[in-house]
């Protein structure tokens, strides 16, 4: 399909944000290999008008390198030019991977539970996000009259998704007003979190195209029901069959799978540096929302930052295809590469450690008195930005698993970023990241 004359060459940074560059497309089959250069200095970015302090010079630069096996080229309504993009890897000019690439980064750790454990992670995402019309029309939670109210939007973003190919499996109304939400079914390895940057570019984009504003980001205003972008994850083997299930195992959990969640859970607190990576992440996270406020991990626990997510009852091979492990203490604004390479890392250190599963919770854990909930081993998730960036330095083992100048990069943008914010109103606070996200 005739994609207009540009092609954007597109890379997720340290914020989570699409950057990108148009080449035109006459020389892209020409220059693809070598991809476009970009300033170092760039991954520095916040998602607004500011740069944070960085160690790179205005000579330093990488090739951001399409991978195209990622091409997405289509028309989305009439009229307006097809979104055409490649999602790049950045590259230095002898074709390795930069330190500060997040794609790469994850293909490295994906790789690493390949080698050491021969198992492949799956990996899918669902997306909430908020609707902005001129008309704003409120509606019932979950209605249908929700879901037909943008009946025509809604129609055009399936079918872009269904082009996108990005296993699109639901598109329906949320809880809050003019809230709604995207799911798609897993994929393996780096595809899966391309996936997901490809479902946000083309909901934006559709959006866009038929006057509407759409927002992931996680807390649109201080009243706004939060956008969540739950995350869902299964291991397999190598041949194609589920690793997560064991019917004996506690939550069903095969023995590998449950060193994997222990993993994760050793090293929450730090993870939340680049799982809910905002300022505004805080607000939506919390007890009673379903967003998540404690540490727990439960079976269909949506008050567990992981919640054990059994397959409907059914044969076991579909019981053991269909068993998943959802982080739920994530959001938009992370980026899908950096924040799932942290979380495999962190379940690679379950893996190799043999980390015993902590006890599974079976009810809310904000009901819990301090001390039951210590008993437990149960802590509350980080309240800020700087309290997560705090756990990071805390966590010696989750800072091994970066570069000393990615992670001195990261933490200097995200404590920069906080830094902006820090005598914010909550409204402005919220109004700033719902229109960058
Ligand atoms: N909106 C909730 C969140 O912020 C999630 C609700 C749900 O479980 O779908 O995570
Ligand atoms: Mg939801």
């Amino acid at each position: 399909m005739d994609g207009g004359n540009l092609i954007y060459l597109v890379w997720n940074d340290f914020v989570g944000l699409s950057r990108t560059r148009g080449m035109v497309r006459e020389n892209y089959e020409f220059n693809k290999a070598r991809g476009l250069g970009w300033a170092l200095a760039g991954q520095s970015l916040t998602p607004f008008e500011d740069i944070a302090p960085n160690p790179w010079g205005p000579m330093d630069e990488v090739r951001q390198t399409p991978d195209p096996d990622t091409e997405v080229n289509i028309k989305i309504t009439d009229g307006a030019p097809a979104l055409s993009m490649v999602l790049c890897d950045s590259r230095h000019p002898d074709g390795t991977p930069w330190e500060c690439c997040t794609r790469s980064l994850l293909k490295a750790a994906l790789d690493e539970l390949e080698r050491a454990h021969g198992l492949i992670l799956k990996i899918a995402y669902e997306n909430e996000f908020k609707l902005y019309a001129p008309d704003g029309a409120w509606n019932a939670p979950f209605s249908l009259a929700a879901a037909r109210s943008y009946a025509p939007f809604i129609e055009v973003l399936t079918q872009a998704l269904l082009t996108a190919q990005v296993g699109l499996e639901t598109v329906e109304p949320e809880y809050g007003v003019g809230q709604y939400e995207i799911s798609c079914g897993p994929a393996p390895g780096v595809a899966g979190a391309d996936r997901v940057v490809i479902t946000r570019e083309v909901l934006r984009e559709a959006a866009r195209q038929c006057g509407l504003h759409a927002s992931l980001s996680p807390k649109t205003g201080p009243d706004d029901v939060g956008n969540g972008c739950h995350l869902h994850l299964s291991l397999w083997h190598r041949d194609g069959t589920p690793a997560s299930f064991d019917p004996e195992g506690p939550g069903e959990l095969s023995p590998v799978a449950a060193h994997f969640v222990a993993g994760v859970h050793r090293h929450l607190q730090a993870l939340m540096a680049f799982t809910a990576p905002s300022p505004v992440s805080y607000l939506r996270l919390g007890p009673h929302h379903w967003s998540c406020g404690y540490d727990a991990v439960g079976v269909q626990n949506r008050e567990a930052a992981i919640r054990i997510c059994p397959a409907p009852a059914g044969e076991a091979a579909q019981r053991a295809a269909g068993l998943n492990i959802e982080y739920r203490a994530t959001d938009a604004t992370a980026s899908p590469y950096l924040s799932l390479a942290a979380i495999l890392r962190a379940g690679l250190h379950g893996l190799r450690e043999k980390l015993p599963l902590p006890a599974l919770l079976d009810q809310d854990p904000a009901d819990l008195s301090d001390g039951e909930r210590e008993k437990r081993g149960i802590r509350s998730l980080p309240g800020s930005l700087e309290t997560a960036l705090s756990a990071l330095d805390d966590d010696p083992l989750v800072k091994q698993w970066f570069s000393p100048t990615m992670l001195q990069a990261y933490k200097d943008l995200k404590t920069y970023e906080a830094g902006m914010f820090k005598d914010a109103s909550p409204d402005h606070l919220c109004e700033r990241y719902r229109l960058a996200y």
